[in-house]
């Protein structure tokens, strides 16, 4: 019965693929360190460890190496680790360690900082080579965040919290892949990161709803529908997706967050193609996204299971995603229009660079950004430029929309430019597919669109 005792306990404790603590061990240790520094007033760090882009060495070698990656990374941690430290496996590819500083001499800040920095770039520097695994070399790379705790000190989640806001900030230092958290810099974080903690919840809950807002014609027919997405949180209701897209990007999980609603986006979309099968969608793809190798297949997997042809497919850019030269994204450009979707340019004219984007990526479509067409009646620039655009697009073959078209003057001075197609909260706002199987704007979709 002791025997089965025991085994249960390692069996809840540890992790089975790097015989490492796992989380809920981890934390119990953090928890009691937390609270004996309060009783003693003493200090301790907490290392925490992330290998990066583990979803990419999963996705190119497959989940036998991504596990070899792991266990290579465990091993490290496991050589340099004191026996008055602990260590974890905190996630899927995070570690974390408790260093205790009692046998650290040093008693000034900067001193300590150092002591842990040297100590950080023991876990960094071996992995600055390719690794071998089963026989491939792997290029794995590790980012390392650093917190300070004393007993004035939060909690155990005030702890996790410092380290990853460092960890974060280290994977966005190009310089150095160790950071250790500072209250200053890092203030604003601490702020925004009960709502990341929201939204990892929300992606295992799958809290997230996608809705699709019509882009018409001249005579008012429907010709594409673009998903927006929305996430419905507990608390503060619905959230829109410039602040959480955002944070997914702050926080790294953009590539899975993207997944998720192009996946949703699709399994709607697909059933408003019973009423309307000519219909196209747009889609607004991230710039991450845009710049993953496994983009068009993954996304063409995606359209067969649903039974959506490419050709359908409008993929919207902001200028952000295509401005850094990036031999990756000029492929994945290629290839995306020899699967026959199109490329549309989003936030016209907001960007530095919109004309010479026009020849580099040479889009079928522009988006004349809400700005300049909602400011149209009283701003005479904001006029000019879109007279330019409507000027400009005929002969360069291109499609234009107007977004942000929310009242009858304007879409008649935009008429009058010659712009053949419209977007904007005088025709609809982004609706759910319930509401737009409702209405008679769907049935309208099934005339023959444009040549795209
Ligand atoms: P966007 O692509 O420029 O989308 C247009 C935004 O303008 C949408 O805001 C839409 O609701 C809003 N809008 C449409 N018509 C009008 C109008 O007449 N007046 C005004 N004032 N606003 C109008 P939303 O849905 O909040 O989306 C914001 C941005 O978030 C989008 O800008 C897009 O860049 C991004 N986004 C939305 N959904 C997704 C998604 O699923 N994936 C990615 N990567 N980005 C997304
Ligand atoms: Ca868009
Ligand atoms: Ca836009």
């Amino acid at each position: 019965f002791q025997n089965f005792l025991e085994r249960a306990k390692v069996l809840a404790l540890l992790d089975p693929l790097t015989q490492l603590p796992n989380r809920r061990y981890f934390i119990e240790q953090l928890q009691m360190k937390v609270e004996s520094c309060r009783r003693s007033d003493q200090r301790f760090a907490v290392l925490f460890v992330d290998v990066d882009k583990f979803k990419s060495i999963n996705d190119s070698y497959g989940h036998a190496i991504g596990d070899a990656a792991l266990v290579s990374v465990a091993r490290r941690l496991r050589s340099i680790t004191r026996s008055q430290d602990f260590l974890g496996r905190y996630g899927g590819d995070e570690f974390a360690i408790l260093i205790d500083l009692t046998s650290f001499p040093e008693t000034d800040p900067a001193a300590l900082q150092r002591t842990l920095q040297d100590y950080a770039l023991r876990i960094v520097e071996p992995f600055e080579q390719a690794v071998e695994l089963s026989g491939f070399l792997v290029e794995l790379s590790i980012s390392v965040g650093i917190s300070l705790i004393d007993g004035r000190d939060p909690d155990v989640e005030g702890a996790m919290r410092r380290s990853d806001i460092a960890m974060y900030r280290a994977k966005q230092n190009s310089q150095s892949r160790i950071a250790i958290f500072d209250p200053v810099q890092d203030a604003s974080h601490l702020d925004n990161y009960q709502l990341y903690v929201d939204l990892m919840q929300a992606m295992r809950d799958h809290h997230f709803e996608v809705l699709f807002q019509p882009i018409v014609d001249r005579n008012g027919r429907l010709h594409s529908l673009e998903a927006l997405a929305r996430w419905h949180h507990p608390r503060l209701g619905t959230v829109g997706p410039d602040v959480f897209i955002d944070l997914a990007q702050r926080y790294r999980q953009i590539d899975q967050l993207s997944d998720e609603l192009i996946h949703l986006s699709l399994s709607n979309f697909c059933e408003l193609r019973s009423v309307a099968p000519r219909l196209r969608l747009s889609l607004n793809l991230s710039p991450s996204k845009l710049s993953d190798p496994r983009l068009v297949d993954w996304l063409c997997e995606q359209l067969a299971a649903h039974a959506v042809p490419a050709s359908l497919l409008t993929i919207e850019l902001t200028e952000r995603s295509v401005l850094m030269p990036n031999p990756v994204v000029s492929a994945n450009l290629v290839r995306l229009r020899e699967r026959g979707m199109a490329i549309s340019l989003d936030d016209f004219g907001t960007g530095y660079s919109s004309l010479s984007l026009l020849g580099t990526l040479q889009p079928d479509e522009v988006k004349i950004d809400k700005s300049f067409v909602m400011a149209m009646q009283q701003d005479d620039y904001a006029r000019q430029i879109v007279t330019l655009i409507a000027d400009m697009a005929p002969r360069m073959n291109l499609r234009v929309v107007a977004e942000g078209v929310e009242q009858s003057a304007v879409l008649a001075l935009l008429v009058d430019l010659g712009i053949p197609y419209f977007q904007g909260y005088l025709f609809a706002r982004p609706l759910s597919a319930a509401a737009l199987r409702q209405s008679a704007l769907l049935a309208s979709a099934d005339a023959p669109s444009g040549p795209c």
